[in-house]
């Protein structure tokens, strides 16, 4: 049987990812979070210093095999720093999770292509300045949850794949949630080859910044703004015939599923991460705010709430650990598994983050703390990557 006995490495690696959470990202995400405009956040240097010291330390390429010049960290290492760096902030960490979407992708799905390597995957891993960011995108305006929806041949991406001679054109508008859309230089798309296969009638194409991409503003929102998110345009698009990674056909729902389980993981720790970051700053406060002639937490009331945020806790981060220790033995990981952490655990973060508030009262709701942002930043961990209704039909589908 498995233990919960981290090595000498990995805890040295995750205390490297505790300090840096809370001595760079949190004040970053604190800061960013108050800037009005979110386009002048993700241009600011508060992001761009974050972000390059975050490259610095390899947080950029842990996931990637260290065969293509990445960390070639295990699920389960990689678990305990993305929970540190949630508990930083989670709009710098989805920033993370997301810019490596499409190097990660290239590196399990097109490890054979030296040529695609050699000109994405190495130069991103290698990068210290954190000016290689990918975005991907499936979201369209007629396309949300329906990117689940495999069997409809009435539904498919707008965004489509033309064949060329030597090549492929891509035309279409990718929806302003795609995060990294407007500040990535690499994208990974989901466009329309075989209109009549429906879904399942789109491949997956790599598609560098370049004449013909046209990156939007970014979208303002209530939570995550650290996260920039923008609509990406594709006209007339032109990319060479080796930048389709997957093909239309029968496959897409195996693939979609794979690249869910992954996703599911990430959202799940930056969920995870998050409640903590709540539960330790209302722990601090109940044990400070004095009421009643005592310390709120010697009120059963407020003591009672903790020890279950604590529950909840523990339960994610044990789901989440079983689904990140069959990711690392099992070469797709196990969709029902992940999904089932992910929805608990961003559930969870919800309630909790809300309930967190509570324990802080009238303080809660101050801007001066940083706890009513945990709370606007739990609600878009619900939706992002798929919402948790389709997650957990997905789930309950493989029962
Ligand atoms: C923080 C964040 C980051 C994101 N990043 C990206 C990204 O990088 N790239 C990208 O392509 N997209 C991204 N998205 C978009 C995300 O994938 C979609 O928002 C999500 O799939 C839901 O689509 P929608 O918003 O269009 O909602 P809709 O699909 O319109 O759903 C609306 C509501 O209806 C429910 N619903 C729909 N169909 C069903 C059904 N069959 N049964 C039960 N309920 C149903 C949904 O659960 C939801 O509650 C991101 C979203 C967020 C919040």
């Amino acid at each position: 049987m498995i233990d919960f006995e981290p090595t000498n490495d990995q805890l040295a690696i995750q205390e490297m990812a505790r300090k840096f959470a809370r001595e760079v990202i949190r004040p970053a995400e604190v800061a960013l979070d108050k800037m009005v405009d979110p386009d002048e956040a993700s241009r600011s240097d508060i992001f761009r210093n974050t972000i390059k010291q975050a490259y610095k330390l390899g947080f950029h390429n842990m996931g990637i095999s260290e065969q293509h010049g990445g960390l070639g960290l295990e699920p389960l290492t990689t678990a305990l720093i993305w929970e540190e760096l949630a508990v930083g902030g989670i709009g710098i960490s989805a920033t993370l999770l997301a810019g490596a979407v499409a190097p990660r992708f290239i590196s399990i799905m097109a490890a054979d292509r030296q040529e695609l390597i050699d000109k994405y995957v190495r130069p991103y891993c290698e990068d210290t300045e954190g000016t290689n960011i990918s975005a991907w995108g499936s979201s369209e305006g007629n396309i949300g949850s329906d990117g689940s929806n495999y069997y409809d041949p009435d539904v498919h991406h707008e965004t489509t794949a033309t064949k060329i001679k030597d090549g492929w054109v891509i035309n279409g508008v990718k929806s302003s949630f795609v995060s990294n859309g407007s500040i990535a230089n690499l994208f990974l798309i989901f466009a329309c080859v075989e209109p009549s296969r429906g879904i399942c009638g789109s491949g997956v194409f790599l598609v560098p910044l370049d004449k013909g991409v046209n990156r939007g503003k970014a979208m303002d929102k209530i939570g995550m703004r650290a996260l920039n998110q923008g609509e990406v345009a594709f006209d007339e698009v032109k990319i060479p015939e080796d930048h389709m990674l997957m093909p239309p056909g029968d496959n897409y729902p195996v693939i979609h599923n794979a690249i869910k389980t992954v996703g599911n993981l990430g959202v799940g720790y930056l969920a995870l991460g998050l409640m903590r970051a709540a539960y330790e700053e209302a722990l601090q406060h109940s044990k400070e705010r004095v009421q009643f002639g005592k310390p709120i937490i010697q009120h059963q009331a407020v003591a009672f709430k903790l020890f279950e945020c604590f529950q909840a806790i523990e339960a994610a981060r044990g789901l989440l650990w079983k689904a990140s220790w069959v990711l690392g033995r099992q070469f797709m990981g196990d969709l029902k598994m992940s999904a089932a952490a992910r929805v608990f655990a961003t559930n969870m973060a919800m309630k909790y983050t809300v309930e967190m508030v509570q324990i802080l009262g009238g303080y809660g709701i101050s801007k001066e703390y940083t706890i009513e942002k945990y709370m606007r930043d739990a609600k878009l961990l619900q939706i992002m990557d798929a919402t948790n209704q389709i997650m957990t039909i997905k789930g309950a589908n493989l029962l």
